[in-house]
């Protein structure tokens, strides 16, 4: 890699059956996941769903009680941290704050012995990447907070690591800003190519930047898989209500199809089982039908009562009660001359078949 600064060839990962408890409480509870090299992979879940956990025992920060960890062959679960040629960033950027940019992206490279002529490129080099170029003098406490992460961004990268960790390295700076550094990140990665394991509890952060998600909840994966196939097709109600805006309905399940109170549902496919389900419902998936026709083709249909309006810019939320107990939502973009149902009416409200998403109620275990 004699050009330095791209061309670091990334590793896969190899999560097995990893378990880790704090005393009597379950952190993490037998975690399996496949992280493919060059992948961009985020772990999602809500605060104390065991993503920090997960990716100090990545680092080697935390020593899980059992399981393993493999860096493409190589098992890593005994290595201490810095044997293990990891990229690391931290949502309060760990820099020295006396020390000057230059001096921080330095320190790693020196505590390596790398020659001082090849120190100054690389800084340089790293400093452009992250868009930092010419500001190696100054005072690390001279900076905004969007270019101290930068710079911590550019410190985990200097040595080019195979992987890169990064956990909540965004959740300090406000949204502009940090809707700007997610693409700045993702584009970062997709130069230098290492695997990048990312904790976030930012579902839409998740969205934009990764190539599969895994989410968690309660020290168990739920679910990996690319966003939109996670957004589409979630497996399990904390899925589907964890990702995205969803509202959902108690629906009974027989001999392989559905029912939403007293009307069939029709399925995209077949589900096995007599456990109680929801119907997700996605509100921009969701379509006012006239009322005069009473069945539709292709689509399910919900009728109901319109509760309140919401305007939200580019479109308007519309809250509709359904027998009374229950509520769902609609989008509608506000495109031409759009006619908005007012509250009290009544409404039939239509979904296409292939957008109808069944979960089961229960909790489940997880697993992939
Ligand atoms: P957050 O987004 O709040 O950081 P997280 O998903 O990253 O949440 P973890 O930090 O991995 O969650 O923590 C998982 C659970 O383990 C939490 O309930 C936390 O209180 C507990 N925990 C974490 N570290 C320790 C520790 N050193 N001692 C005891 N309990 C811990």
């Amino acid at each position: 890699r004699s050009d330095g600064m791209g061309g670091a060839a990334a590793l896969p990962i190899t999560i097995s059956n990893i378990r880790k408890n704090y005393g009597s409480f379950r952190a993490l509870d037998n975690v399996s996941l496949d992280i493919r090299s060059g992948e961009f992979l985020t772990l999602l879940g809500p605060s104390g769903s065991g993503k920090t956990t997960l990716l100090m025992v990545l680092s080697g920060f935390v020593r899980p009680d059992s399981g393993s960890v493999r860096f493409a062959e190589r098992e890593v679960v005994l290595l201490p941290p810095h044997k293990r040629d990891i990229g690391m960033v931290f949502q309060n950027y760990a820099l020295f704050p006396h020390m000057t940019v230059a001096g921080n992206l330095a320190y790693p490279l020196k505590l390596r012995h790398v020659h001082r002529a090849e120190i100054e490129a690389r800084v340089e080099k790293a400093l452009d990447l992250v868009q930092l170029g010419g500001l190696g003098a100054r005072g690390v406490d001279e900076l905004s907070g969007g270019q101290r992460q930068r710079v911590a961004l550019a410190r985990a990268v200097i040595f080019e690591p195979r992987i890169l960790l990064m956990d909540e390295p965004l959740s300090a700076l406000d949204k502009n800003l940090r809707e700007q550094m997610q693409l700045e990140v993702r584009r970062l990665h997709d130069r230098l190519g290492m695997t990048t394991v990312y904790v976030t509890h930012d579902q839409r952060e998740a969205l934009t930047m990764s190539d599969r998600i895994a989410v968690l909840d309660k020290g168990r994966i739920q679910q990996v898989d690319p966003p939109q196939a996670l957004y589409e097709r979630p497996k399990t109600h904390f899925v589907a209500d964890f990702i995205g805006e969803s509202f959902s309905l108690p629906v009974t399940v027989n001999d392989g199809g559905a029912t939403l109170f007293d009307q069939a549902l029709h399925l995209p496919r077949k589900i096995a089982g007599s456990e109680p389900y929801f119907l997700v419902l996605r509100p921009e998936k969701l379509t006012l039908l006239p009322n005069s026709v009473d069945g539709e083709a292709g689509v399910n249909v919900i009728k109901g009562q319109v509760r309140q309006s919401v305007f939200h810019g580019d479109s308007v939320m519309i809250y509709v009660a359904v027998r009374d107990a229950h509520e769902i939502a609609l989008r509608i973009p506000l495109r031409g001359n759009v006619v908005l149902p007012q509250p009290g009416e009544h409404v039939r409200l239509g979904y296409g078949i292939e957008d109808t998403i069944v979960v089961p109620a229960a909790e489940q275990a997880g697993g992939e």
